[in-house]
């Protein structure tokens, strides 16, 4: 064999090493699972680690070619408005694949999993975001609020067909909050609207005028958003939720138009519009008066629990392929996985991951108690800070993992055709800025914790699982941060955001034994960790 027949041999040995279930292959996950004890779940979650690594890996990467991208096709030949999106076949496919998990038909369950749900979510993530992780994180917010608030009619009408597993019958969802003039800051909205009728209670009808600016999932077949209520209030207080259908009720197309599509760094297969609003016929979701309350509750809750599950599968899907190529690809006579630098960052990646989906899990776990009216009021105070803690960091780490596996796969690593990589960093970056931006995220924080002492339930909470002695530094650093003022304060609270959302990842991994390595390795983050024989053990249990 000549040196460049082997070269290539190595790389076919690698494409060979992909895993075909990512469940089963998913040692870590496993062992949370067992934890959670959703072990009766197993069989689904493996046939979706199946389909991930196979056929829903295939569509995704199909349809995220430049020239399989969603394109606007929204005038019939005779001149009618249709509002459509062209998709191309694999993105129909793949969304076949992912609702035909069950994942948003779980919702129909009570009590509600939201454990499962977002294990499968991190399953089906690891093929990327795939034009369907965005909508599917809308769904669960449409859903859930449904739940909570719709009518009975609204919830024939749309919370039925939303639960439907079948993607070629069922309904999408999508959630418009940004405008132009602003996205964090949403007390900016001036999407109005006017009330029709039914007064301003849930299910009351109302026509919306303006325009948003960022509008995932364009073709969903209900839009929920906001908008301020004709004579409402300045900023957020004044923000009412509404829900829009697609299709007015006589079956004609609302009245909105997709102005364009967004060309997009990633999450490229998703169609993201700019959307002109014009008496457009909406339905109140719960009392108007209380619209913020509800999407923060409801809506955002939910999206930046999936947002940290899609950032998780991303952290570990980059290991999963850095990992195997390391083990097959040779530099100066050696497969580089037996440099220990190498061996450093794959270890770094895989605890990462698996600190991102243990936290995850342990939040959804928490939510789920929560709709049960069984959280103490301090672990209410944990759960708020830890849920937007978590979006931050999870996107954080994924962010580094993934580009630690382009760095582990070298030059190849930056090549399109070659690895997932180059696509999850794209999209990576997308989750980064959906559901809160960093600063954003850190502001809201400090904010509640200066507003509602929620950090005293914050480090009880995790107190409880590592130990005072564990939480005892950043405790008083928070209780210094709040008596400085609000620019020195933001500076040094940026710093121990980090560390707090750390201290979740461990002690989510805290119960289970087997994770107690990757715990141990998150701990780099929070503070110096002496690099010895103990750490380079640590590093060596880590691998593959
Ligand atoms: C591909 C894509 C799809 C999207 N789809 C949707 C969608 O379907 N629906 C939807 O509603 N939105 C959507 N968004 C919009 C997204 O939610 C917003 O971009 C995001 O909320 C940030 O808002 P902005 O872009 O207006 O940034 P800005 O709010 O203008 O922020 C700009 C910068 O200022 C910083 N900043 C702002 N406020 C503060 C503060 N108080 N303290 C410190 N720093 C601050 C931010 O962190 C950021 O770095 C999408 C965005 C992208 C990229």
């Amino acid at each position: 064999m000549s040196a460049t027949e082997r070269g290539r041999a190595d790389l076919a040995a690698w494409v060979w090493a992909q895993p075909t279930d990512l469940y089963v292959d998913d040692t870590d996950l496993c062992a949370l699972i067992g934890h959670h004890g959703l072990g009766a779940r197993e069989e689904q979650f493996s046939n979706a680690g199946k389909a991930v690594a196979g056929p829903l890996d295939a569509a995704v990467r199909e349809n995220n070619l430049h020239r399989n991208l969603p394109v606007l096709d929204n005038w019939n030949g005779i001149g009618e408005y249709t509002a459509k999106v062209h998709h191309h076949p694999t993105w129909w496919e793949a969304g076949r694949l992912i609702y035909g998990t069950g994942i948003m038909a779980l919702y129909a369950e009570a009590p509600v999993s939201h454990r499962s749900i977002l294990t499968l979510f991190y399953l089906t993530a690891q093929a990327g975001e795939g034009g369907h992780n965005c909508p599917l994180a809308c769904d669960a917010g449409a859903i859930r609020t449904l739940s909570a608030l719709g009518t009975e009619t609204q919830k024939e009408a749309y919370l039925t067909p939303l639960l439907d597993p079948d993607f070629d019958t069922n309904f999408t969802a999508s959630q418009f909050l940004t405008e132009v003039q602003g996205g964090s800051d949403v007390g900016a909205n001036t999407v109005s609207a006017s009330m029709v009728s039914g007064g301003r209670d849930p299910g009351s009808i109302w026509s919306i005028s303006g325009e948003k600016w960022f509008c995932s999932n364009a073709d969903a077949d209900v839009f929920v958003m906001t908008a301020r209520p004709d004579g409402g209030a300045d900023g957020t207080k004044g923000l009412g939720l509404f829900l829009v259908p697609r299709l007015k009720p006589d079956g004609t197309v609302n009245n909105f138009r997709i102005r364009r599509l967004k060309d997009k760094l990633g999450t490229r297969s998703m169609a993201s519009g700019e959307i002109d609003f014009s008496e457009a016929y909406a339905e109140a979701l719960g009392p108007v008066d209380d619209g913020f309350k509800s999407v923060m509750q409801l809506v955002i809750t939910t999206s930046r629990l999936y947002n940290a599950s899609g950032c998780a599968a991303h952290a570990r899907r980059a290991w999963v392929v850095a990992s195997t190529y390391a083990q097959h690809r040779k530099a100066f006579g050696q497969p580089i996985a037996q440099f220990s630098t190498v061996r450093e960052t794959l270890a770094w990646m895989r605890a990462d991951a698996a600190g991102s989906i243990a936290s995850t899990l342990w939040l959804s776990g928490m939510l789920e108690r929560l709709e049960a009216g069984d959280l103490s009021s301090g672990e209410a105070g944990f759960f708020r800070v830890a849920v937007n803690l978590n979006k931050l960091q999870t996107a954080v780490l994924a962010h580094d993992a993934v580009n630690h596996g382009i760095e582990i796969l070298g030059g190849n690593g930056a090549i399109e055709s070659f690895s997932i990589l180059p696509r999850l960093l794209r999209d990576n970056v997308v989750y980064e800025n959906w559901e809160g931006t960093h600063n954003v995220l850190r502001a809201q924080v400090l904010r509640d914790c200066a507003r509602l002492g929620v950090h005293n339930g914050f480090f009880d909470t995790v107190a409880g699982v590592l130990g005072e002695e564990a939480v005892r530094d950043d405790r008083l650093e928070m209780e210094s941060i709040l008596t400085l003022d609000a620019d020195l304060a933001a500076l040094r609270f940026r710093r121990l955001a980090s560390r707090m959302a750390v201290l979740v990842m461990q002690a989510a991994l805290k119960p289970v034994q087997s994770l107690s390595d990757h715990a141990g390795l998150l701990e780099r983050h929070r503070s110096k960790v002496p690099v010895d024989a103990e750490y380079l053990a640590r590093i060596d249990r880590l691998q593959r």
